[in-house]
């Protein structure tokens, strides 16, 4: 088996807060568990999200924790001829083609359709630059989208939630990998990195477990391995939804790392301490690897 590597991968567009920490404490403790390396990976490909100097003041409270990367951190920002390189390779192979339609083009081919489907606030693309109905047709090339294939129940099981099931052609349809507006798209930025920094293990929060199909679809049709998945339990904000700045998420009080650490340790179910971090992360090592590390040919 490859060698364990796993990474945090934070988005700057605000601080670590008590949600976020909870992700970078399980996929720290994973990683140390397993003896393997951990890495962190600014993903600030949503340029117009993301805050000036917010990935120093991440990297920094992260510091504050004990979390440091084991390998120089890389910023998504500057790997663009990466995503072009893989764009390039679908599109040879037939697995993405560009689209030309504007949100009012999709919101009308949907409704002449009749059965228009929203997955969280965002249309199923009903197919019409695909190009078996016959590409751009003239119109200029916008956006560029990964071509699911009809049958596409795509399923894998999650380290502690189990089996999961998801048809991505009629649940998400064609996807995005590089928006009308010249952004790279998270799915296809987190799979090339995944695969180009050799990620064994990915451990993140809940919210992302709907993202996992279509990145194990474009990992096969990009033929990168699939790296083991963990999905960690949210912090809720005030409105019962994940913590963000929005509802209610106070910035981290660093002054004292061990209490915010332990906290992130309950989300997480593991034991109260008020040692020092390094010796609560120590701890919380072990009993990190007696959850969820299964052994080999033995009892667990
Ligand atoms: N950048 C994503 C976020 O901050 C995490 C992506 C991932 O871990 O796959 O929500």
């Amino acid at each position: 088996m490859a060698a364990y590597r796993g990474r945090f991968a934070p988005s700057p567009t605000g601080p670590l807060h008590a949600g976020s920490l909870v992700a970078a404490l399980a996929s720290w403790l994973d990683a140390r568990a397993h003896g393997g390396t951990w890495l962190v990976r600014i993903e600030d490909v949503d340029t117009p999200r993301c805050l000036p100097g917010m990935d120093r003041t991440v990297l920094q409270q992260l510091a504050r924790c004990g979390l440091v990367s084991d390998e120089p951190v890389v910023w998504q920002s500057q790997r663009g001829a990466l995503y072009q390189q893989a764009l390039e390779r679908l599109v040879q192979q037939g697995h993405a083609y560009p689209c030309g339609c504007s949100r009012k083009d999709i919101e009308t081919a949907l409704q002449a359709q009749g059965t228009g489907r929203e997955r969280h606030h965002i249309a199923v693309y009903p197919g019409t630059c695909r190009p078996e109905r016959g590409g751009l047709q003239g119109k200029p090339a916008r956006a560029w989208r990964l071509q699911i294939p009809g049958l596409s129940d795509v399923r894998w099981t999650d380290r502690r939630l189990g089996r999961q099931t998801q048809n991505v052609a009629t649940e998400v349809g064609d996807f995005v990998l590089k928006r009308a507006d010249g952004l790279w798209a998270y799915q296809l930025a987190v799979v090339v990195d995944d695969a180009a920094q050799g990620i064994t293990h990915v451990v993140r929060g809940e919210d992302l477990t709907d993202n996992t199909a279509r990145q194990i679809l474009l990992q096969r049709a990009l033929g990168l391995p699939t790296p083991d998945y963990l999905h960690t339990p949210l912090v809720l904000g005030d409105n019962g939804e994940k913590l963000s700045k929005q509802n209610g998420a106070q910035p981290l009080d660093l002054s004292d790392p061990i209490t915010a650490l332990s906290q992130a340790a309950n989300v997480l179910g593991l034991h109260n301490t008020t040692a020092r971090p390094a010796l609560a992360l120590d701890s919380w090592t072990s009993e990190w690897g007696q959850r969820w590390i299964q052994r080999r040919g033995g009892a667990a």
